[in-house]
Parts: structure tokens; C-alpha cells; sequence
């Protein structure tokens, strides 16, 4: 059956005409599971209207593919059924030659959202900030690693972090990833060489979460694809090749109310405001049960060690690159105002989960009126300041996911046993693995 939504009646026969006078032959609608993978229906660019209207079919399988072809069945997920993807078309960009990108949303046959869409799973959160009359600005971080058309190392040449030579070696590249991401209406912020060897950060300017959670799918389409154009491909695995630097997929977040922002302008410490202190510190809270959330894959353990600034430990700081969450001031120098960094979060993680669990954790920490944790102002592992422990291990994660009321409670019950379900199936397959292996086995696993 056919649903009954405003927009069936939209006419997008002019705005196809439009893509093919830009040169569009096909469009894309993705969706991102459950273990992080960006999966795509496309048509041709005369079905766009149906694209946006009654959806392209897919299984509800797709929400129990795992990082490799396996399928994690569940006893409610099995092989009947449909589900439809069904794409905004006032999100189109042209992502490639040809071809243009809308963000999907999984629906069932009716037209209402299906209960494993992740997308609406934000758009939730996103409506329940609104509904305590609070604003919300999320920027996302992608770090990356280069590879070479064969997926192995991309260069072997000594690195140098953030080095003006090495951005400079490859700036044909990155003069096109910076074109090509305009035209596809992403605004990035920075792009740089990272610390780690033939590693790459490109930094989204702030958003609507659901927004930005869109755009991080988006860039990494964009990467991916400039890059094959170079003679390159890119990995967004936590840690592509063992020993090396991890890749995180840091978000930022800030809230405002009717009176101004909730983190500058209080009394509290840094400017906090008595809410923003609030939200600080339900994210704190919620980690030890959202960590599978944040970062549950099989390669996510890997990344998650002191030294690596890769927030593993569960305190927050100014500042602070080993904490969790780290603060960020209200300052001359950060004009999108004062702000907090989840750094825990990994490019396994599929964003719009990730982002709705931290802004749900937000939420539920003004709600509740937590208190804020003695802020630890150096590195964790010097500090005299005892912090919680993190289940950093794979199975451990999510054994404290599956456990967790809060996470059901932020994310629906239906969600976290899926999400546990498919990551329980990369713990069973490459959990007893060396970490060379783990890490060669999905290196490519998250690229779009
Ligand atoms: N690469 C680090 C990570 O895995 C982050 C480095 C930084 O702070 O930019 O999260
Ligand atoms: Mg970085």
C-alpha cells in the first residue's frame, strides 16, 4: 500500500530535469546500519519523485548486515518483510560524475519510520531538545587514513604531522577535495595532514545534529571518491593498520536556551551555566553503557589507549585531549562559542546513533539535575582524581550495552538489541584474532 504523506503529491519531475542538465544520470539514497556501514539504493534520475514518494525497497536485513557480508539474524529480523529507504529530496547533492546523494530514512510499506532507523532515532532526539525549548549545534571531525589503490599503505616515505610537506605532496588532492566539497554543499572548516602516518582530518562547521550526522555521510562519500580519483582510497576504520594512529570521529555539542548558551555565561567553572554543567556531566554518566554505541567495533578496543588522545578515559577538562570530553571555552579564538567534545566516538560508529546518544545523555543529565564531576585539568593517567571505568574491551562494551536500561531508554530496546546483536557477530568472528589480522580484515570495512 501506497502511504498517504503530503509530499506524494510533490512534482519533482522539474528538479530531475535539473540534475540531468547537470549532467546526473543516477541517484542515491543511502542509509548507514547498525555497524556503521553506509549502504545505497539508487535510480534512475527519472524516478527521483518515487525515490522521495514511496521509497526503494530493501529487506529489513540491511539492519542486521554486519561489517563483513555475514547477517546477523535475530529472532525478529529474519527474511520476510520489506522496508522502504526513501530520501529528502531537498537534500540532493552531486556527490560524483554523474551521480547525486540524498540521505535516507527507512520506512516501513505505509510511509511511517521503521523502528530500526537511525536517522529518526536523531530527528527524536533532536525534537526532544526542542521540546525543553533548547537549540542544538553538533560539528562533526572525520580523521582518516590514506591508502593506496591496492588498500595497502599509501606512502612510505617518513611522515611529518601536520607537516606542511605533506599536505603539500598531496595537494592536488586536496585542492579537489576542497572543490568537490563545495559543490556537493558541505562546508568544511579545516583539512589538514594528522599526526598519524598518511592520516587526514577534515572538520564539518556546526549544525542541526541531524544535519551534520548527513554531511559526516556525505564527506565520507566525497573523500572517498576524490580520492579514487587521485589513486587513492581512504579507510575510516578506528585503526587501520596495528601500532598506528587511530581515526576518531569526534563530535561536538552545544545547547542554547531562551537566556543564551547553557556552557558560557554561568558561574560555574569555565562560565558554566547550571544546565550546561548538567549536560556535561549525563554524558559522563551514560558512557560506561553507551561506549558500545560510541565505539563497538571489533577494531575499537584497539584505539582506545592512553596517549592516543583518543578520550578513554570517562572524566572531562579543559582542553583536555585525553579526557572524554573535553571542554572547549568560549574564546576570541572559538567563534562558534564554548562547546564539548566527545572524543570517545569512532568512525565504526554509525553517526546518527552516535549523535542522538550523546545529545540523549545531554538531555537526561539536565533532566536528572547530575551533578558535574571534579573536572581532571591534566592527563588522566597522572591525575590523583579517580575516574570510573570504561568497559573498553569489545565483548565487555557490549555486555554493559545490552545490560544497560538507560541505553534502551535513550535509543528503544529494538535498537540496542540489534545494534548488540551485530556486534556480538564481529566479536564471535574476529574477536580471537591477532590485532594485525582484525585491523587487515577491516581496513576497508567503513570506506564509502
Ligand atoms: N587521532 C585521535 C583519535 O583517535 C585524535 C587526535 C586529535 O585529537 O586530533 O581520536
Ligand atoms: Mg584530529
Amino acid at each position: 500500500m501506497e502511504d498517504a504523506s503530503p509530499d506524494r503529491t510533490a512534482d519533482l519531475s522539474a528538479e530531475a530535469g535539473r540534475l540531468r542538465d547537470e549532467g546526473v544520470a543516477i541517484v542515491a539514497g543511502s542509509v548507514t546500519d547498525l555497524a556503521g556501514v553506509t549502504r545505497a539504493k539508487y535510480v534512475p534520475v527519472d524516478r527521483l519523485g518515487a525515490f522521495a514518494r514511496s521509497g526503494m525497497g530493501v529487506s529489513p536485513s540491511w539492519s542486521v548486515f554486519c561489517v563483513d557480508s555475514g547477517i546477523a539474524f535475530t529472532p525478529t529480523i529474519g527474511v520476510a518483510g520489506d522496508l522502504r529507504i526513501r530520501i529528502d529530496p531537498n537534500d540532493l547533492r552531486v556527490v560524483d560524475a554523474g551521480v547525486a546523494w540524498a540521505p535516507g530514512s527507512l520506512n516501513d510499506q505505509h510511509g511511517r519510520p521503521a523502528p530500526l532507523c537511525t536517522r529518526t532515532q536523531l530527528v527524536l532526539a533532536e525534537q526532544a531538545a526542542a521540546d525543553r525549548g533548547l537549540d542544538v549545534r553538533m560539528g562533526g571531525e572525520l580523521e582518516c587514513t590514506m591508502l593506496a589503490a591496492d588498500g595497502g599503505p599509501a606512502s612510505t616515505e617518513p611522515w611529518s604531522p601536520y607537516g606542511i610537506r605533506t599536505s603539500l605532496d598531496r595537494s592536488a588532492f586536496l585542492v579537489d577535495l576542497a572543490t568537490s566539497g563545495e559543490r556537493a554543499g558541505l562546508r568544511f572548516e579545516q583539512l589538514h595532514t594528522e599526526y598519524g602516518h598518511d592520516q587526514l582530518e577534515v572538520s564539518l562547521a556546526p549544525d542541526t545534529p541531524t544535519a551534520t550526522a548527513d554531511a559526516i555521510i556525505l564527506a565520507r562519500i566525497v573523500l572517498s571518491r576524490v580520492a579514487a580519483r587521485h589513486g587513492l582510497r581512504i579507510s575510516f576504520s578506528p585503526v587501520p593498520f596495528d601500532g598506528a594512529a587511530g581515526n576518531g570521529a569526534h563530535l561536538h555539542l552545544s545547547l542554547s536556551d531562551a537566556d543564551g548558551p547553557l556552557l558560557s555565561g554561568g558561574d560555574g567553572p569555565h562560565g558554566l551555566r547550571a544546565a550546561g554543567a548538567q549536560a556535561i556531566a549525563g554524558v559522563l554518566d551514560t558512557l560506561p553503557d553507551l561506549i558500545g554505541v560510541y565505539a563497538g567495533s571489533a577494531v575499537s578496543p584497539l584505539r582506545l589507549k592512553p596517549g592516543n588522545w583518543a578520550g578513554a578515559t570517562a572524566c572531562w577538562g579543559l582542553e583536555n585531549r585525553e579526557a572524554a570530553v573535553r571542554f572547549i571555552a568560549a574564546t576570541p579564538g572559538n567563534p562558534h562559542g564554548a562547546n564539548v567534545e566527545l572524543k570517545l566516538i569512532d568512525p565504526s560508529a554509525n553517526p546518527y546513533l552516535a549523535a542522538a546518544a550523546f545529545l540523549g545523555s545531554a538531555l537526561r543529565g539536565i533532566d536528572r539535575h547530575l551533578d558535574l564531576p571534579e573536572e581532571i585539568p591534566e592527563n588522566p593517567a597522572h591525575s590523583d582524581i579517580q575516574t570510573r571505568a570504561l568497559p573498553l574491551a569489545q565483548r565487555d562494551a557490549l555486555d554493559a550495552l545490552a545490560a544497560s536500561e538507560t541505553a534502551a531508554e535513550l535509543l528503544t530496546p529494538a535498537i540496542v538489541d540489534t545494534l548488540v546483536a551485530v556486534r556480538r557477530y564481529e566479536t564471535a568472528t574476529f574477536g580471537d584474532l591477532p590485532a594485525a589480522q582484525i585491523c587487515d580484515a577491516l581496513r576497508l570495512a567503513w570506506t564509502c
